[in-house]
């Protein structure tokens, strides 16, 4: 069989693994943007800094 792949589009087809282009957040479970050129590394971490910062930041000073 031969199979004509001259462009793959992207995007098409579910299930594609690899690389995961929208990570979701563990917390909110919301989906993660990632900026162009970023990886999903970064842009969980700066999802994490906007909304969860008390997650990132474990309670400075706040003991009483
Ligand atoms: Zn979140």
């Amino acid at each position: 069989m031969t199979v004509k792949k001259a462009m793959v589009k992207k995007g098409a087809g579910t299930g594609t693994k690899g690389k995961v282009k929208s990570p979701k957040c563990r917390t909110c479970g919301k989906r993660i943007r990632v900026p162009k050129g970023w990886s999903g590394g970064p842009a969980v971490r700066r999802h994490y800094w906007r909304e969860h910062r008390s997650v990132m930041q474990p309670e400075k000073g706040a003991g009483r």
